[in-house]
């Protein structure tokens, strides 16, 4: 747990696997040991609170909100002197062309230890590319699985659910239960072709 050398910490998982619980969890360590810490998340998330990270079994921890584009990093650098401890939600939402990837590994290089909630596939089962690089220049990484909502093996995918059958539709679309199911590999339904956007 010590500051003095930089590490990249990343929790990815499906939806509903328990990603932002772990990183508040993991935070708090930090904060009951007298350090201080920033969370992040991305400024399209607005399913539960403003201000706020919540999990989707209510555990919540205060975050600031960040743009998701390169411009984010001069306000994230602001926010963060003389902190040590860093988090980032939702990492995955950040856009390509924010090289948000860079900006963390070059954080950990400063001695920053960052830790990271990247979810792992999209609704078309394939992996976010933002996530791809975040486990690339991960130090540790937790892989979380969630229950497969039509078997109860451990679950890897996300489907999205329109009228009750899954739906291929735009990429992104917030949302909880209802919306969103975790399947695991047997259960989850493929797209059964590509769509361009
Ligand atoms: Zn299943």
């Amino acid at each position: 747990m010590g500051n003095k050398i930089g590490k990249v910490i990343t929790i990815t998982g499906p939806m509903f696997s328990g990603k932002t619980s772990r990183l508040i969890e993991l935070l708090e360590r930090h904060m009951r040991a007298g350090r201080k810490v920033a969370l992040f998340k991305p400024n399209i998330d607005f399913r539960y609170s403003e201000n706020e990270v919540t999990s989707h079994n209510g555990i919540k921890m205060n975050a600031i909100r960040s743009p998701i584009g390169l411009d984010s990093r001069d306000s994230i650098k602001g926010k963060i002197k003389g902190i040590n401890i860093i988090g980032f939600d939702e990492v995955q939402f950040w856009k390509e062309s924010s090289h948000i990837d860079d900006f963390i590994e070059d954080l950990a290089f400063s001695g920053k230890t960052i830790y990271c909630s990247a979810l792992n596939r999209d609704h078309f089962g394939k992996p976010f590319a933002i996530t791809k690089k975040i486990l690339g220049i991960s130090d540790e990484i937790y892989s979380l699985t969630a229950v497969c909502s039509k078997c109860g093996e451990d679950a890897t995918f996300t489907q999205r659910i329109n009228d009750g059958k899954p739906y291929f539709g735009a990429i992104i679309k917030i949302g909880g239960k209802g919306l969103y199911e975790p399947r695991c590999r047997n259960c989850y339904v493929k797209p059964t072709r590509i769509i361009h956007f």
